[in-house]
């Protein structure tokens, strides 16, 4: 019963957080910069601001929210909303992405260590539901794979685990920079804030609702073995 309540408290977490971030999105691109600036130019300035003329600002192929930092390119990647328009949301996302570039330039020590346990996060999320899929189907027979899907859960665990300083940090040097560049003024560096909390809030549930799969699981795995 338990498990399933755990379940349950997984899902609304992930299910709120991304309430959140659209509710913040579907507002703040809605609201104009006084600046007039779009996020495509505000990432270019921020860029050369910080000696970073090699890495290019493009439009990103995903939908919505598809706006990334590419390392292995040098590459900040926008969506169109994000790339073209002039809204608060664009300063804020883009600037975070170019928050992720000066990571990169400055080897940001997280990064270190999230590079270390991305092969093994990315085999884990490939084949951990398999793995707890099969472990529960067998598991009257041998709780093993049932046991190497918790560790893999682990694994994803740890991994979303260090991504989350990094995200935050790249949504401050996201607002240091707005505000160096005089790209804001005191309400829209706040707005920025709200806009790049919601966007966190996503990686932080999707933790938490990494780490209730896991307590689910081994629960189920405890109550089997009485
Ligand atoms: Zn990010």
């Amino acid at each position: 019963m338990e498990s399933t309540y755990l379940y349950l408290l997984a899902l609304i977490c992930v299910l709120w957080a991304q309430g959140q971030v659209q509710r913040a999105y579907q507002k703040y691109k809605r609201i104009e910069n006084e600046k007039n600036i779009s996020g495509a130019d505000v990432a270019r300035q921020i860029l050369d601001a910080n000696g970073l003329y090699d890495v290019n600002v493009e439009v990103a192929q995903g939908g919505i929210l598809s706006d990334h930092y590419d390392p292995t390119k040098h590459v900040v990647r926008l969506s169109p909303d994000i790339y073209y328009n002039r809204s608060i949301a664009s300063l804020a996302v883009a600037a975070h992405e170019v928050g992720h570039a000066i990571q990169h330039k400055e080897q940001y020590g997280f990064i270190a260590i999230r590079n270390k346990l991305l092969p093994a996060a990315q085999i884990a999320s490939k084949l951990g539901w398999l793995t707890l899929f099969l472990g529960l189907f067998f598991l009257y027979i041998t709780p093993v794979l049932l046991y190497i899907g918790i560790i893999m859960l682990v694994v994803i665990a740890l991994f979303q685990l260090v991504t989350l300083p990094l995200e935050f940090n790249a949504s401050s040097r996201a607002l240091v920079q707005l505000q160096q560049g005089s790209f804001v003024n005191e309400d829209e560096i706040d707005d920025c804030r709200s806009m790049l909390r919601a966007a966190a809030f996503t990686y932080v549930a999707a933790l938490l609702s990494t780490i209730a799969q896991i307590l689910r699981m081994v629960l189920i795995a405890r109550r089997n073995d009485d």
